[in-house]
């Protein structure tokens, strides 16, 4: 890629300037955000339709509104989020002052994602603005309709010295993470977060890793039979409603009691038709499989005669126009692909249990899901749930709608990822919190310095034993 270098050293030379510092230009940025989404609306719902067949209720709820609502949150709040914070001072260092100052990491990377890649490329790009960063945004070569969008119009309305859109596939990755960056936002596969973060230890940068992986849902049966509609409506929208089931926070497989299951497919399938209708694949609510790499990933998965064999609704292809039918599975094989490996499409595996209790050792068992869904009016298993399995985040009774909510840090832990973003989580992600500690002169603290005796050892002793007010008293006789 010609011209890196000097595009990032012009970069390094507008932070060094102080420019993206200010409360100021942040401002401006986030209100030139905010401009750029409402400008832009109708734009964005023809890229999004282009690339995946996003409908613009679906694009505007997953994208467009996501987007406005994070730049609006974050101009709102930024000059709080910016001010420093006061910390406690041990009583034995009075006077003094403790201080947690923010600061802009610097040149910061961000590597948005195809899925939704108007959404999950500028929300991270809010959260840099608003913590004073100068960035390079690089959007997914795989949603090239929205990628060409972005670097067309975001000069446009952003501050182009200091924040700059590049274009490109893998080559323009790999050149992009030889570079020293000061902090790498990236979305994507685990399979490339690893390569992200090999890249980033060369420089010792820290990096963000919102990764995906196998997020179930568990349905326990003391659920209240007049909620199942509802329930339904949840599970569907989380398998096929949000790009197809091709979304890091989809369901990617459930977990059911045995007794259960068939009254849950049939549920299901009524759903998927009143979502859907009769033929999904003539609607509009439904997103494509994005590329023929993805739909051939997903067909390798159906091709399997285990996998066949546990279609119970669904499972029709059309590989002309790259089609797959919201499909149901009942019981795969627990070591086929597909439930080892991230689905990421339209596909859902059932697995039943002969107690709803087992699925915590299922999930706890397995690498640490970036969601678990349970839907369960039982509260002893949520509990149960929350303390013992591990992932990014758990909701209860809903499925997707933790991602709108700014509140909520969002981002996993372990083969999910780390590092999480957010409403002050995405300040909070591209800041460093410096520590500032300011003394006077007087008084001294002899016993600190050498050289050393017996005196100063229990003095010391004494420092660390008791709280600094707990120590004064004693100090001042007023405590044994
Ligand atoms: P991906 O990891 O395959 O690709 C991401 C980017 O990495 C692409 O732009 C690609 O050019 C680049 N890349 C690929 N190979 C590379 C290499 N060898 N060196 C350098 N760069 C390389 O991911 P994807 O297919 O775009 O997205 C799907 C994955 O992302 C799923 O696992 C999904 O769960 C996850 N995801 C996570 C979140 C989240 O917020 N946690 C959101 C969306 C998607």
């Amino acid at each position: 890629m010609e011209g890196l270098e000097g595009t990032l050293a012009e970069l390094r030379d507008t932070f060094k300037s102080g420019r993206t510092r200010s409360v100021a230009w942040r401002k401006s940025q986030l209100r030139a955000m905010i401009e750029f989404v409402q400008d832009n609306e109708e734009e964005i719902f023809k890229v999004l339709g282009q690339d995946m067949g996003k409908h613009p209720v679906e694009a505007y709820r997953d994208e467009v509104g996501i987007v406005a609502k994070s730049a609006r949150l974050s101009l709102s709040c930024v000059e709080k989020w910016m001010a420093p914070r006061k910390g406690n001072i041990p009583l034995a260092f009075f006077p003094a002052s403790a201080e947690v100052m923010p600061e802009p990491f610097g040149v910061v990377l961000i590597m948005g994602s195809w899925n939704f890649p108007i959404s999950l490329t500028l929300d991270p790009l809010i959260g840099a603005i608003s913590a004073g960063n100068v960035v390079v945004l690089k959007p997914s070569e795989l949603s090239p309709a929205c990628s060409s969008f972005l670097a067309e119009t975001i000069p446009q309305y952003l501050d182009h010295k200091s924040i700059k859109v590049i274009e490109g596939g893998i080559d323009v990755c790999e050149q992009l993470l030889q570079q020293n960056w000061d902090k790498i936002f990236f979305t994507g596969s685990q399979r490339v977060g690893r390569i992200v973060m090999t890249a980033a230890a060369q420089h010792l940068t820290p990096v963000t890793l919102e990764l995906g992986g196998k997020s179930p849902a568990i349905l326990d049966s003391s659920s209240n039979p007049a909620n199942m509609k509802v329930i339904a409506k949840r599970i569907v929208a989380a398998k096929w409603g949000s790009c197809s089931g091709q979304a890091c926070i989809a369901i990617d497989y459930m977990l059911v009691e045995e007794k259960f299951a068939s009254y849950l497919i049939d549920l299901l399938e009524k759903t998927i038709k009143q979502f859907f209708g009769e033929n999904p694949r003539e609607s509009k609510s439904l997103c494509k499989i994005l590329n023929k790499n993805n739909f051939k990933r997903l067909l390798d998965l159906l091709k399997d005669p285990l996998i066949r064999a546990a279609v119970v609704s669904g499972g029709s292809v059309n590989e002309e126009t790259m089609y797959i039918e919201p499909t149901i599975l009942l019981n795969p094989p627990l070591d086929s692909q597909i439930m080892t490996e991230e689905i990421f499409g339209p596909l859902l595996p059932i697995i039943t249990l002969n107690n709803i209790h087992d699925s915590i050792e299922f999930i706890s068992s397995r690498p640490k899901p970036l969601v678990i869904y349970a839907f369960t009016r039982d509260e002893t298993f949520k509990k149960q749930i929350l303390s013992k399995t591990s992932s990014g985040g758990v909701t209860f009774n809903d499925t997707l709608i933790q991602f709108a909510c700014d509140s909520l840090p969002f981002g996993g832990v372990g083969q999910s990822g780390f590092g999480r973003y957010h409403g002050k989580y995405s300040f909070d992600t591209f800041s460093h919190e410096k520590a500032i500690l300011q003394r006077r002169f007087f008084p001294e603290l002899e016993p600190r310095y050498p050289p050393w005796n017996d005196f100063k050892f229990q003095f010391i002793k004494l420092l660390y034993a008791f709280n600094y007010i707990g120590l004064l008293l004693l100090l001042l006789g007023l405590k044994k």
